[in-house]
């Protein structure tokens, strides 16, 4: 491993921090999706980092965008803006950029890093949820396109996307089998319904969206056909690493907040930091920033060697949702009563920190993952 972090990657997470503390901390969008902050975010350019410039993208290492995302964590205060981002660039853009035909690349990738198309995942179903190979959204072969009938549920962005990543079964039988397809929200027979509404991540609409006979043409086959699960793994994998990079600059910032919080605060005619109860709270915060950070750039670099960190980020994930949401629930015990009430956002942060074991795969799932791979590395 090798990984040493330059003066210019140091300058563009810099440059993040300034743009996310005077552009995207709108105090009467942190809990509704705005357009206008998503046209702020399209105009930085920061959609297409690691896209080539060939579709309008920065052409940026995966590392020097783990530091960005770090950095757009830290200093945007709007969890579920920073979600819509990310779905819309690891789960959906990069899948095209990664996986896409000549045609395919051509007639989205460009709009997607222009930010002027939204894009979303849709693998999950009420019935599918951690075991999300029991979907039954199935895809059928017409000639000339397909036909997809099923209902997907969860879906990030539903509700402002216009370019959804579909997984659907495309053969049955003793192997099933699945494809990706490229849908847009114009098709025939493709219908997004209501926004749900959650306990957090507010400014992310989320919804179900149904296919119903839903028309695909034969060109949006997304990769191979049939071969979707591989292009599943990969997009979880992305998910579990890039989703999770701001979390590791959420945690900063709230760690700082509470810092400052306990060097101020007095009772007992002392800085309530001098209890050991207080100051170790802020002690494993420290802990859990370093050991995320490492883990972040650690993928990154693999990503940058074109290797595979499916495990890497099973545990990355792992690690930083269960230390993002005790972080979160250590700062509303330090700040007391003032930290339950709206005005310190310390209880929203929470409510938003408490998606993240559930997201990308629970954090059960994850635990499988890990013994499973670890399992079969020793058999
Ligand atoms: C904020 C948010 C955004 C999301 N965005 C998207 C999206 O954009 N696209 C999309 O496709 N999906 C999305 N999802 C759905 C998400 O992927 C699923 O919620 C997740 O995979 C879990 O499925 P489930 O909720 O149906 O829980 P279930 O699978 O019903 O699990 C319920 C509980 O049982 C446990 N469990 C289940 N099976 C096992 C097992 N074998 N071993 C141990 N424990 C087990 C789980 O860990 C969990 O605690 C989103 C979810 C959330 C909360």
């Amino acid at each position: 491993m090798d990984f040493l972090i330059s003066k210019d990657q140091i300058m563009l997470k810099n440059e993040i921090i300034d743009f996310a503390k005077n552009h995207l901390n709108d105090s009467k969008y942190i809990e509704t999706f705005s357009m206008e902050m998503w046209k702020e975010i399209c105009n930085l350019g920061l959609l297409g980092v690691t896209i080539s410039e060939e579709y309008g993208g920065l052409g940026e290492s995966y590392l020097t965008a783990a530091l960005m995302f770090e950095g757009l964590g830290y200093a945007c205060k709007n969890n579920g803006f920073i979600f819509v981002v990310n779905n819309h660039i690891w789960v959906s853009q990069n899948l095209i950029y990664l996986y896409g035909s000549k045609e395919l690349k051509e007639k989205y990738l460009k709009k997607m890093v222009a930010g002027e198309k939204i894009g979303a995942i849709a693998i999950t179903e009420a019935e599918a949820g951690s075991d999300a190979m029991s979907m039954t959204t199935h895809a059928e072969d017409k000639g000339d396109y397909y036909v997809l009938n099923g209902t997907k549920m969860f879906i990030s962005n539903g509700p402002i996307a216009d370019i959804f990543i579909v997984f659907a079964v495309t053969s049955e039988g003793t192997f099933k089998r699945y494809t990706a397809f490229v849908v847009e929200k114009n098709f025939e027979g493709f219908q997004v319904c209501e926004d749900i509404k959650k306990m957090g991540l507010g400014a992310c609409p989320t919804s179900e969206i149904v296919l119903n006979n839903c028309i695909v043409p034969k060109e949006n086959v997304l990769g191979t056909f049939n071969m979707g699960a591989n292009i599943m793994t990969a997009a979880l994998e992305w998910e579990r690493c890039y989703e999770f990079a701001p979390h590791v600059g959420v945690m900063q910032r709230i760690m700082e907040r509470c810092l400052e919080h306990v060097n101020n605060r007095k009772q007992f005619n002392r800085l309530i930091g001098e209890n050991q109860s207080i100051s170790h709270k802020i002690a494993d915060m420290q802990v859990s920033i370093e050991l995320s950070r490492l883990m972040l750039y650690k993928i990154a670099w693999l990503k940058d060697q074109g290797k595979s960190a499916f495990m890497d980020a099973s545990i990355f994930k792992l690690y930083v949702s269960e230390n993002y949401i005790k972080t979160c629930r250590d700062a509303l015990q330090i700040f007391g009563a003032y930290g339950y009430t709206k005005d310190y956002e310390i209880e929203r942060e929470l409510r938003d920190a408490l998606a993240c074991s559930i997201y990308s795969g629970t954090n059960e799932m994850q635990k499988n993952t890990i013994y499973n791979m670890i399992r079969s590395r020793a058999l």
